[in-house]
């Protein structure tokens, strides 16, 4: 019915045709939330789980809509991506997070790295590694203090072209992570090629650690701190909630963890007051 052309709202069902509105006034909304502000960030503490010592934070995309509260980043970024409008709110990211670290060690605060989430449609611009580096200068944080995520299915899409952006922000001195590990369809004669620092276990994974299902066991898990480790690359597994995980992963030797048993992802007051004590609550 889509292909009939004009005047036929009728062919859709109910469902679909509410689906399209309700995506039509988000993708409005959020070209007004940038103008209007509505966006902030909080950060979730990166624990080394040997010492238990903070290691950095990943920010994470908040939105306060003026009437509908907030708005989880699952309900607009897929929205945000078709649109395009992920570009300037990438960038709106990009940047408060980067002065934002910037003035927590400015303030004498021990950070190591602060960790953006890169979309597809970022990624994918010609325009993105000046981009950075753009942003890096006009904000003055190093780059080495900066780790970018990007998705595994984004960088095996078009691998040999991953490649190249991939090595151009490696060459600045940029930090590269796989987000989302183990989910998408690595070739791991590519991911071998790709100039990666860090692996991050999808929260799925780590789920799964203790429960009486497919990979109770953590075969996957420990599976991926193996390949790490004898790729040089840094392992975080993110999502951790349980003590038997946390006990699961440390004995695996995995260096990094993220979770609401440490920390859930706080405003950046909140983030800071965590940093001067120095350790996790
Ligand atoms: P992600 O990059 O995989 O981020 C991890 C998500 O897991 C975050 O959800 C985080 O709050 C949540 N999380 C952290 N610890 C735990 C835990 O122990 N248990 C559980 N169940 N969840 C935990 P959030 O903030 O809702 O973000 C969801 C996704 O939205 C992110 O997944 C990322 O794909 C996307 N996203 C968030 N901020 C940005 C952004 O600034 N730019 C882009 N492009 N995407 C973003
Ligand atoms: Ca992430
Ligand atoms: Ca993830
Ligand atoms: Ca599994």
């Amino acid at each position: 019915a889509k292909e009939r052309g004009r005047n036929n709202f009728q062919f859709f069902k109910p469902e679909m045709n509410v689906r399209a509105v309700e995506r039509q006034v988000i993708e409005a909304n959020l070209r007004l939330a940038l103008i209007r502000n509505e966006f902030s960030l909080h950060y979730q503490p990166k624990i080394n789980l040997e010492s238990g010592a903070i290691t950095g934070a990943e920010a994470l995309l908040r939105w306060a809509h003026p009437q509908w509260g907030m708005v989880p980043p699952i309900r607009f970024i897929r929205i945000a991506e078709d649109c395009g409008v992920i570009v300037p709110i990438g960038r709106w990211v990009l940047r408060e997070a980067c002065a934002q670290t910037k003035q927590w060690q400015d303030d004498g605060l021990t950070i190591a790295a602060i960790s953006v989430n890169i979309s597809a449609v970022e990624f994918r611009r010609q325009d993105f590694v000046e981009g950075v580096r753009t942003i890096l200068a006009e904000t003055g944080l190093s780059p080495n203090c900066l780790q970018l995520e990007i998705t595994e299915s984004v960088l095996m899409h078009h691998a040999e072209g991953s490649v190249a952006i991939l090595q151009q922000l490696k060459d600045m001195g940029i930090q590269l992570a796989v987000d989302d590990f183990g989910t998408g369809y690595s070739s791991l004669s590519y991911l071998n090629q790709f100039p990666i620092d860090v692996l991050k276990i999808d929260k799925s994974f780590v789920n799964d650690i203790g429960a009486s299902k497919t990979d109770g066991d953590g075969g996957i898990v420990s599976a991926v701190i193996a390949m790490g480790n004898s790729l040089n690359q840094k392992v975080i597994a993110e999502g951790i909630e349980k003590q038997g995980q946390l006990s699961f992963l440390k004995a695996q030797h995995c260096e990094e963890g993220q979770g609401y048993i440490f920390s859930r992802p706080l405003a950046a007051e909140q983030f800071a007051k965590l940093l001067r004590l120095g350790v996790t609550a």
